[in-house]
């Protein structure tokens, strides 16, 4: 029988979003009370006394704010088996694990069917806008996603990274195909077990289908420059496949192979066509339009710690317009992009203020309140009261703190986020970056941003040599008195001496918050010391991951690497082929 085609109205979404964030205060309580009524059995609320209230005021102050630290052993016993109604009113039969990009292990997230439906509606909303600017053809997404191992917890829950829960749920299939979005590989690649093989043959159904690709995506940005520098070392093997029509030897798993069998036919003229265009670019440059002459743009998160990517993605991109995706976790869904023409550096996200019960905490000088291990205390004595969606200012940074429909209360998420608008009453949010402290020694402070700042800066020396840095990390060395920031670069090529220790020395004084640049010059801190790799370290670290259960549709670079996460540091520390000390001070 034929699957019933879901009609998308994109006048209707947007019409949607417009009423919701009309009067988003009135929402929020609305969201709110249908969040506490559904779970109002759940032993986690009811010890917390609210006895039935559902108005913001009274939940605020009765439940506490949190991390996933308080709610691991809620969570654990969900894991374990527990059928009874622990944070949520209906049992939850599926877990999340988020990237664990920090603390080196994953984090285990409720996940059920209204975060499913969140995430749909965040998917709609700005594909409703993007369309309007940037419409699509009828056709396929190049989606450049991979499933993560899937496995029953002790409890006989399913668990997953929270993008393979959505990837197969089969409301993830019916939406994209009402937007034109679906996916050019069969699902045995997108589900494949293997992540190397996965990602080969969704470049060669990519090419398969050239004509037909509306737009290149994967959920974050890594996962696309990941899949082009793929394609720079194999692609002469893809060409043979498509002139054959024979299947690499590369691809073992038999449920790929069958599938792929059914799409793959010998065609010498398509093979022909994409060897000319490859011999003819210069660097790969404009690689993407060049193999996808239909595709209009290239969609995924491009924002916070995916920036430094973007730099490469134009490169391959060349004017194909780069549209930045939309704004959530695992722990939930927060902003959609509705200003879709923004470039990646200024995109915002528009709060959907029905998915959840948002708060905000002040930053401003928040950031005296962390320890010096660049970890979080959930013991912040001096901090400001968050406030409500409606209540944040334009300019102010925050630190959003989420109530979901999966079992999370004043779930502390660790993001700072600046608000630069609003529309209609909700906030236009910018992603500013993970809030806890990535390098910090005595007393100073430099943040995810400020690392990032500083690599920008010191990269530029190396353009001089047409070189680049592929990417980077960092690390606090107390092992030395005094202790001192490591920075760790992977570069695609060889640099001269003089040239890396140029880099080196703009690093250090590329930090430039004050209890760093005093420590440095009173020598309370030690010299900055660059550490240059061998290429392909980035990728055993994502191997890394990928082997501890993560997927790569979600991995971030960690880009500081602390005690918690020794193996990430032992894998960086064994590949060093040259260390750097700063003479800047
Ligand atoms: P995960 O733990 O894998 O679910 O990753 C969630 C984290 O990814 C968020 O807390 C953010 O730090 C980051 N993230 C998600 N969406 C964006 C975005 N649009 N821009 C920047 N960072 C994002």
């Amino acid at each position: 029988m034929l699957e019933k085609m879901e009609e998308f109205d994109s006048e209707r979404v947007v019409e949607e979003f417009e009423a919701i964030t009309k009067d988003a205060e009135k929402v929020q309580r609305e969201a709110l009370k249908k969040i506490l009524e559904q779970n109002e059995s759940a032993e986690y609320l009811q010890n917390l006394g609210l006895n039935g209230r559902i108005d913001p005021e009274g939940f605020k102050a009765c439940v506490p704010l949190v991390t996933h630290n308080e709610l691991e052993p809620y969570i654990q016993r969900i894991v374990d088996g527990d059928p009874s109604p622990i944070l949520t009113g209906k049992p939850i039969t599926t877990i999340s694990l988020s990237s664990g990009t920090t603390q080196g292990k994953p984090k285990f997230i409720p996940f059920n069917e209204e975060l499913m439906e969140s995430t749909m509606q965040i998917f709609r909303t700005s594909f409703a806008f993007r369309n309007r600017e940037f419409p699509i053809g009828n056709g396929k997404a190049l989606q450049l996603i991979y499933s993560s191992k899937q496995f029953k917890t002790k409890g006989g829950l399913a668990a997953g990274t929270a993008t393979t829960n959505v990837f197969r749920n089969s409301k993830f299939k019916r939406t994209m195909k009402a937007m034109q979005s679906q996916s050019c590989s069969p699902d045995e690649v997108i589900f494949g077990p293997d992540f190397h093989q996965s990602l080969y043959c969704h470049l060669l159904c990519g090419l398969i289908f050239r004509e037909e690709v509306q737009f290149i995506t994967s959920t974050f940005a890594h996962s696309i420059i990941h899949a082009f520098i793929t394609f720079e070392q194999v692609w002469e093997e893809l060409c043979s496949d498509i002139r054959y029509g024979i299947l690499s030897s590369r691809i073992t798993v038999p449920s790929i192979r069958t599938a792929m069998s059914k799409l793959l036919k010998p065609n010498p003229e398509l093979a022909d066509l994409i060897h000319r265009k490859c011999t003819g670019l210069s660097n790969w440059y404009r690689l993407i339009p060049e193999l996808f002459p239909n595709a209009k743009y290239i969609y995924g998160i491009l924002t916070g710690s995916m920036e430094p990517y973007l730099k490469k993605l134009r490169h391959y991109a060349g004017e194909l317009p780069l549209l930045s995706a939309d704004y959530g976790a695992s722990e939930g869904w927060i902003g959609a992009n509705v200003n879709p023409h923004l470039p990646p550096e200024l995109a915002t996200f528009a709060v959907l203020p029905n998915i959840g019960f948002f708060e905000f905490i002040p930053l401003r000088d928040n950031i005296e309140n962390q320890d010096h291990n660049g970890m979080e205390s959930s013991l912040l004595c001096e901090e400001p009261e968050p406030v409500g969606l409606t209540e944040v200012k334009i300019g102010e940074e925050y630190e959003i703190v989420l109530t979901n429909f999966a079992g999370l209360y004043r779930y502390r998420l660790g993001d700072a986020v600046k608000v630069v608008g609003f529309h209609n009453s909700t906030p236009e949010l910018k992603f500013v970056c993970r809030r806890n402290l990535l390098l910090t020694i005595n007393i100073d402070k430099n943040t995810e941003k400020d690392l990032q700042v500083a690599v920008e800066a010191a990269a530029t020396l190396l353009e001089e040599e047409k070189l680049d840095v592929v990417d980077f990390s960092s690390h606090v060395d107390t092992s030395t008195d005094p202790g001192h920031y490591v920075i760790f670069w992977e570069i695609n090529g060889v640099a001269s001496e003089e040239v890396l220790q140029e880099c080196c020395n703009c690093l250090d004084r590329s930090f430039i918050d004050a209890g760093y640049v005093s420590s440095r010059k009173v020598k309370t801190i030690g010299a900055l010391e660059l550490r240059v790799l061998r290429r392909g370290t980035f990728h055993k670290i994502l191997d890394h991951y990928l082997g501890l259960g993560a997927a790569v549709s979600q991995f971030k670079t960690p880009r500081c690497v602390g005690p918690t996460n020794n193996l990430v540091l032992q894998i960086l520390c064994a590949n060093v082929v040259k260390s750097y000390f700063s003479t800047a001070f």
